[in-house]
């Protein structure tokens, strides 16, 4: 069978994710002073220097991220990162050479789904702004939904989730790459993980957040 893509963001056929729904979503990245100045798409933590997202995570946006980490979809990674590129970029003019590294799954869960979705999302957006991207990290254990706690709770949650795969080099700076952004707890405990490895700076990037 082969009919032509839905919109992950509207439905109708033709595109993954059509130029309409691309042009709907919310931006948290512009401006030319978006980093100086409190920002609804910019959160700092303890260990992670700066996080910055793309999109809020409403409307197409929201849908086409539900569809590509609950439904199979795969291909959707691609024209996300592309309409996420803009932001990672200006965020990467701010961090200097960093590697991305993407969020991981518990191994349950990977063989569940078939695939890590903010892995995708890094290895697309890795083409797209000409970074390296190296999975660094791995889940250790499975984590209780997140759904509905407080950052704190969150944190607590995470607490030795992570740990660094055996054996890898580890680059000087890094953007932890995942999906959504909620209240920054899991990029704060992957910082936590790297940082004690010896990377000197933690940044993140999510291709959208919870506004
Ligand atoms: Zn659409």
């Amino acid at each position: 069978m082969l009919l032509p893509p839905a919109c992950a963001g509207c439905g109708r056929y033709g595109r993954l994710f059509c130029e309409d729904c691309q042009r709907s979503l919310q931006s948290l990245s512009r401006g030319p002073n978006h980093f100086s100045a409190p920002d609804a798409g910019t959160v700092v933590g303890d260990a992670l220097l700066l996080a910055h997202t793309a999109f809020a995570h409403a409307g197409p946006m929201r849908r086409a991220l539900q569809r590509l980490k609950y439904g199979g979809a795969a291909r959707l990674a691609s024209p996300l990162a592309r309409a996420a590129a803009p932001a990672l970029l200006a965020l990467a003019a701010v961090t200097g050479p960093a590697t991305l590294v993407p969020v991981p799954v518990h191994p349950a869960r990977l063989r569940q789904r078939g695939y890590n979705q903010a892995a995708l999302l890094a290895k697309a957006l890795a083409t797209e702004a000409n970074l390296p991207v190296a999975d660094l990290l791995v889940r250790r254990r499975a984590t209780t939904r997140q759904h509905g706690l407080s950052r704190a709770a969150r944190l607590h949650n995470l607490r030795g989730a992570f740990a660094i795969g055996g054996g890898r080099l580890v680059p000087a700076s890094v953007i932890v790459v995942d999906d959504i952004l909620t209240t920054s707890a899991t990029l704060e405990a992957c910082a936590v993980v790297l940082r004690a490895a010896g990377v000197a700076s933690v940044f993140g990037f999510a291709i959208a957040r919870e506004v």
